[in-house]
């Protein structure tokens, strides 16, 4: 299934996309009970529940074309991401390969919707992107094994890890850097664990104004998906709604020689196979 946020800003609707129609199930206007993607739909068996619906005679339906989406999950506890999680990474960052995975933090202020403009700060002239596979946490997870961690996986998503470059370097922590409003795009979609052959073999890649810059595979990540569920609950409770995100692979925009840095009106895309593409557009406050 892929799980859609839909609707203006802030007021966003819980849907399904059914894209053989390109019509998106209303899930509210059918389940009165569903506020939304978020903690307690995931604790209260809400995928078994849509599941239910969607084999109901009468379906409650949008259509898909024209509708905004929002991130397809509603606003998350944490948003935890992962530093040099890609070796190529790391070698274009500082060239230090990390012995255990850097974890960081973007506020949850920073999400907006996959196809919503991305607005550079006043003053941050060097900022980029990073294409990366999320996940989203679907039941509490507390010192959780390896081996049992992708149970853990309510479905993964696409997020683009928009970076304001000089900030980083400037402040000893990445959050500002990594915070302001719009730089975290998230989705299009949430798409169920079962859709996702194999999450450790999926090619990613993002794009500026149609010239590739990043085109790489999560099987390339250094420490995998399982690992870092197990590494993160180890330490921090991750709770149902939680985002982890897994790091990106070298080829950000700031690295490329000339830098290609995000300009008002430029085309930012960022894609991962199965599991959704995203296209904003860059604006200045
Ligand atoms: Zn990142």
């Amino acid at each position: 299934m892929k799980l859609v946020r839909f609707g203006p800003r802030g007021e966003e609707r819980p849907g399904v996309l059914m894209e053989k129609d390109s019509k998106i199930l209303d899930v509210r206007a059918m389940a009165f009970d569903i506020e939304d993607f978020n903690g307690h739909f995931f604790t209260h068996w809400g995928i078994q529940r849509i599941q239910a619906l969607l084999k109901e005679p009468s379906l409650k339906t949008v259509p898909a074309d024209g509708v905004r989406l929002g991130p397809p999950v509603a606003r998350p506890g944490k948003i935890v991401c992962l530093g040099k999680n890609y070796a190529d990474h790391a070698a274009e960052f500082d060239a230090e390969i990390p012995s255990s995975p850097i974890l960081f933090s973007k506020a949850p202020t920073s999400l907006v919707g996959p196809f919503d403009p991305i607005v550079l700060p006043r003053g941050a002239n060097i900022v980029d992107g990073e294409v990366e596979l999320a996940v989203v946490i679907g039941k509490t997870a507390c010192r959780v094994s390896e081996s049992d961690a992708l149970q853990f996986i309510a479905g993964y998503t696409v997020l683009n890890d928009v970076t304001d470059r000089e900030a980083q370097k400037e402040g000893k922590q990445w959050f500002r850097a990594k915070s302001a409003d719009t730089f975290c795009p998230l989705g299009p979609y949430l798409v169920t664990p079962d859709e996702i052959r194999d999450p450790q073999n999926l090619r990613l890649c993002s794009k500026v104004n149609g010239s590739t810059l990043q085109d790489n595979n999560t099987a390339n990540m250094i420490f995998k998906i399982a690992h870092l569920i197990s590494f993160i609950s180890a330490t921090m409770t991750l709770e149902p709604g939680d985002l982890m995100s897994t790091g990106t692979p070298g080829g950000i925009g700031s690295a490329h020689k000339p830098a290609v840095v995000f300009r008002p009106g430029d085309i930012v895309e960022t894609a991962i196979e199965g599991v959704g593409a995203q296209r904003a557009r860059v604006e200045r406050t």
